[in-house]
């Protein structure tokens, strides 16, 4: 779209074809005026006669000339400018020409182009045709005493004229609007599809839901158990993502058990729903009218609202676009969610579900960067069960593989969700603990060790399998090692002295053996 047809709100060929019929009936209603007027009101000389004839055809290819040519303007601002003044000078001396019985026509063909400039131009042009007609009609029927009805019908004219003006420019302003909001739906459209990032996503549904709907409120809610996780939560003005809101009593959890959407025009008004007791979230403000939309994918189950505190603040086309948004959202989230997924399995292992070796050393250099900035201490253990070959030979490798996934349960028991835990390889393991020394990496150490012991097997249902012991080397960055592979060689190497020392325990810095 040019930047002219934008600042009409309408495409050019739309204003051609909605002002044709306008056009027709000038070029019909000029030839009547003119017809009729050497008919049934001969002029009183040839001259004026003449005039008259050149005036229909002039008026008749002119308006047929501006139709044609208006879409090959390029500057259709300009263009409309000049037809106003043309079109309102032509039509202004047209009561000079006709008689007073035929003014009703003159005012059918102020009254068209009156509406076809609104259409297809801006408000501006439109009254500057109505004011260049009336003024010169005004003056015109000054010096012909016009009677009383003639005056009423020339003003009522004037106003209709306005009136009609106005209410065309009212309607596209309403269409221009839906087609910005449209324009921005597309737009943010195309950006979702190819979003693989959830924070990003949000970060565009939020631009779009700001931008193309007058809300107080919005949030895209997610079902996590019995509460609902905003994931993006804006409330006049501020910011709550990440609050978790209790489900039971809520308009979201009537949308989301429902599956339908929920358009309350005034809570105040509203039939009240059953199982749904209205009440704060966000801002201590009530919001009068609320629109929610579910919002259903395979790995998300929520709901897209919007809320205001007026009353009556949404209507069908506001409802439209929400469920539009909340569709594709769902759809667009639904891709990240399984996005995140799929990488999320690439980085563990499969049997343990702890990272695998080469995330795990991604994730300790991120964690050491840290450390080192922060001036913090990060401990390594390695861990290596004993006489694994041998356990395995005796009870099976299912069973091993038992010990091994109870292993990495009891591991995770120990540690933060801050630390992280790695399969080396085989059944050795490695833990790194950040902002930890080196006697709470030996307590961490000791107390999975003691954790094992008391685990229980049972083989073939009835024996129980004595749970193998293990052994732990721990080393401590930036003051043993201050590189990644150093500390690693290290703790393996304090591993290797456990084993050699007869396993089932554990080594670290000699000071603190
Ligand atoms: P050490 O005390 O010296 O560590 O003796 P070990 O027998 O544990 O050491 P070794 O390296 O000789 O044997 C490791 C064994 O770990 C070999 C293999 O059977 C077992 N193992 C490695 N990965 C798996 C696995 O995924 N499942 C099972 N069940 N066993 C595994
Ligand atoms: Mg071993
Ligand atoms: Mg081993």
């Amino acid at each position: 779209m040019d930047k002219h047809s934008n600042k009409f709100g309408y495409d050019p060929q739309d204003n051609l074809a909605s002002i044709l019929p306008a056009v027709i009936a000038g070029m019909i209603s000029l030839s009547i005026t003119i017809i009729a007027t050497i008919l049934f009101y001969p002029p009183a000389d040839e001259a004026h006669r003449n005039i008259l004839i050149v005036y229909g055809i002039t008026g008749c290819f002119y308006l047929g000339f501006y139709y044609r040519n208006y879409i090959l303007s390029p500057n259709k601002s300009k263009y409309a400018w000049y037809n106003a003044g043309i079109a309102g000078s032509a039509l202004g001396v047209l009561p000079l020409l006709i008689p007073v019985e035929l003014n009703y026509l003159a005012y059918a063909l102020v009254f068209m182009a009156a509406l076809a400039t609104s259409v297809i131009s801006s408000r501006g042009p439109a009254y500057c045709l109505i004011v260049i007609v009336s003024i010169s009609h005004f003056v015109f029927y000054l010096n012909h005493s016009l009677s009383l009805s003639g005056w009423i019908n020339h003003i009522g004219l004037v106003i209709s004229a306005f009136i009609s003006v106005e209410t065309i420019q009212q309607l596209k302003t309403i269409s221009q609007k839906q087609m910005s909001r449209l324009e921005i739906v597309n737009e943010v459209s195309k950006q979702i599809v190819s979003t693989l990032d959830t924070k990003q996503l949000l970060a565009l549904l939020d631009a779009e839901l700001q931008n193309v709907l007058e809300a107080d409120t919005y949030y895209i809610g997610l079902q996590k158990g019995d509460e609902l996780l905003m994931e993006l939560f804006y409330d006049d003005g501020e910011y709550f993502n990440g609050t978790n809101v209790k489900l039971e009593g809520t308009l979201a959890n009537w949308v989301l058990q429902n599956q339908k959407v929920l358009f309350l025009a005034d809570i105040r008004k509203a039939e009240p729903l059953e199982g749904v007791k209205i009440s704060l979230i966000g801002k201590p403000k009530d919001s009068l009218s609320w629109m929610g939309v579910p919002m259903k994918g395979i790995h998300v189950n929520g709901v897209m609202a919007i809320a205001s505190y007026h009353a009556n603040a949404f209507n069908r086309s506001d409802f439209e676009l929400l469920s539009n948004i909340a569709q594709r959202a769902a759809l667009a989230l639904d891709n990240t969610y399984h996005h995140a997924l799929v990488q999320e399995q690439a980085r563990l292992d499969s049997l343990t579900r702890v990272f695998n070796h080469g995330y795990f050393i991604q994730k300790l250099r991120e964690q050491a960067e840290i450390c080192r900035m922060e001036n913090q201490h990060l401990s390594l253990i390695m861990l290596d069960i004993d006489y694994f070959k041998q356990f395995n030979d005796s009870f099976g490798h299912s069973i091993g593989d038992e010990i091994l996934i109870n292993l990495c349960h009891t591991i995770r028991q120990h540690i933060k969700k801050t630390d992280a835990v790695g399969r080396w390889g085989g059944e050795e393991f490695a833990i790194s603990l950040p902002n930890t020394d080196i006697q709470q990496a030996i307590q961490v150490a000791g107390r999975i060790r003691e954790t094992l012991t008391s685990i229980k097997i049972n083989h073939n249902n009835h024996a129980q399998i004595p749970v193998p012991t293990i052994s732990m080397g721990i080393a401590v960055f930036p003051e043993e090692a201050d590189e990644i592979i150093k500390l690693i060689d290290l703790a393996d190497q304090r591993l290797y002295t456990a084993k050699e020392r007869g396993r089932d325990q554990i080594e670290s810095t000699p000071m603190f053996q």
